[in-house]
């Protein structure tokens, strides 16, 4: 497969990407068939987005089998985007043996086993959190959270506790202030759903669809109907599974994306928000605990928005353009509130419901049914099937002649 440079980039580097694809070979694959994973249930009590009633489990995920004399190292879970491996150990720590060197001590005898392990990683992330008050991906923040690339392990495992704030890919929770703790909304996602008065909105949305797209009023529905162009976004970002995985099918197949991140996650993990501005993406606002907007008091809105936009645009250098409601809940003080923060909200034309994981199928078939001029593709960067249907659906796009690009990048070509 010719997608205008080589696809043979097997190394995990962060080289930036060319802008567009050039030329285009149809005749084979994009990407080589994922590899397969052994099914293993999953324990989803830590997914940002959990199973609902009736809705299929999400996609197992494969297990490094942890020593049993060290009760601490919770997990080391693993998954393939058909090109590369990597693992994520998730580490719970007593309070009592709370200290940085403990801390350091489990995290390198996690890092090492998977390795050990499975020789054929490219990277071991893991998260350190506080035993008694973890509460997964939308509780406290953790300890200490990592990214070891298989060829920085031998400089990882002789760093001192005394090193780790010059290491670039781990991260200290130092105990600084941080916004008050609202807890994550667990409900499931269902779709875009306003409450309030519509008629406001229903006027907007009517001028939208008489005019060739684009931002209106802080608004933006879709791109431009008459050019072969669409914008790829994913929410929930970043993850220390899946993004990784995700960003080297991005590399490989040289599409840029809008990440819509969770303030409280980049927090966490700066390392992978620095590696989606490396490689072109761009990232954009998505509250920073994840919570339903909808019945919060305008100053709180106000807050979950600018706390986030501050924290992201201190790691990534970019200034916050676009919004997205958690959940697809959203009301007009949502509305009003993003647009006084300066934010554009970006509504999305195409939602193939990976959150309800249906299956590589299903969602591929979803993709490519609604693939249409200016349209804005919702995805969540933590759904293994997105990452592995990507590349079918990129194919499907090329061969009707549609680009694929992040939103701004969208908007520049109208
Ligand atoms: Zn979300």
């Amino acid at each position: 497969m010719v997608l205008g440079v080589p696809l043979a980039l097997a190394q995990s580097g962060t080289k930036p990407v060319a802008k567009q694809v050039q030329t285009i070979n149809l005749t084979q694959p994009v990407l080589r068939p994922a590899q397969p994973i052994n099914p293993i249930r999953p324990e989803i009590s830590t997914a940002m987005q959990p199973r609902a009633p009736g809705q299929n489990n999400p996609q197992a995920l494969n297990r490094i089998p942890t020593n049993s004399s060290i009760p601490e190292i919770k997990k080391i879970e693993y998954a393939s985007n058909g090109f590369i491996e990597v693992a994520h150990a998730l580490i719970l720590i007593p309070r009592e043996d709370d200290n940085r060197e403990r801390e350091l001590a489990f995290a390198f005898a996690s890092v090492q086993r998977a390795f050990k392990q499975r020789p054929a990683l490219e990277e071991v992330d893991f998260s350190i959190f506080q035993k008694e008050s973890y509460g997964g991906a939308g509780g406290p923040l953790p300890r200490m959270t990592g990214s070891i690339l298989k060829t920085q392990l031998s400089e990882f495992l002789r760093l001192q506790v005394t090193d780790l704030k010059r290491f670039e890919r781990i991260w200290l929770n130092d105990d600084r202030k941080r916004p008050t703790l609202r807890q994550a909304t667990t409900e499931q996602e269902t779709g875009l759903k306003y409450s309030g008065d519509l008629s406001g909105l229903k006027k907007q949305q009517s001028k939208q669809l008489q005019l060739e797209g684009g931002i209106n009023e802080g608004l933006l529905f879709h791109g431009s109907p008459t050019q072969p162009i669409v914008a790829l976004t994913f929410d929930d970002a970043p993850h220390p599974l899946y993004t990784p995985l995700l960003l080297d099918i991005l590399r490989r197949t040289h599409v840029r994306a809008t990440f819509f991140c969770i303030g409280r996650n980049a927090v966490a993990y700066p390392y992978f928000v620095r590696d989606m501005v490396k490689a072109g993406h761009e990232i954009a606002n998505h509250t920073y605990h994840h919570v339903r907007l909808i019945g919060l008091s305008p100053s709180v809105i106000k807050e979950e928005l600018e706390t986030t936009s501050k924290i992201l645009k201190s790691i990534s250098g970019q200034t916050m353009k676009y919004f997205r409601p958690p959940g697809g809940r959203y009301s007009s003080q949502v509305l009003q509130s993003a647009f006084e923060e300066g934010l554009t909200t970006a509504f999305w034309t195409d939602d193939p419901a990976d959150f309800r994981n249906a299956g590589e199928k299903t969602l591929e078939r979803n993709l490519v049914k609604h693939l249409q001029f200016g349209g804005i593709i919702l995805l969540h960067d933590n759904v293994l099937d997105s990452i592995q249907v990507l590349p079918q659906f990129l194919n499907a796009a090329l061969k009707r002649g549609i680009q694929v690009d992040h939103i701004s990048g969208m908007l520049e070509a109208i």
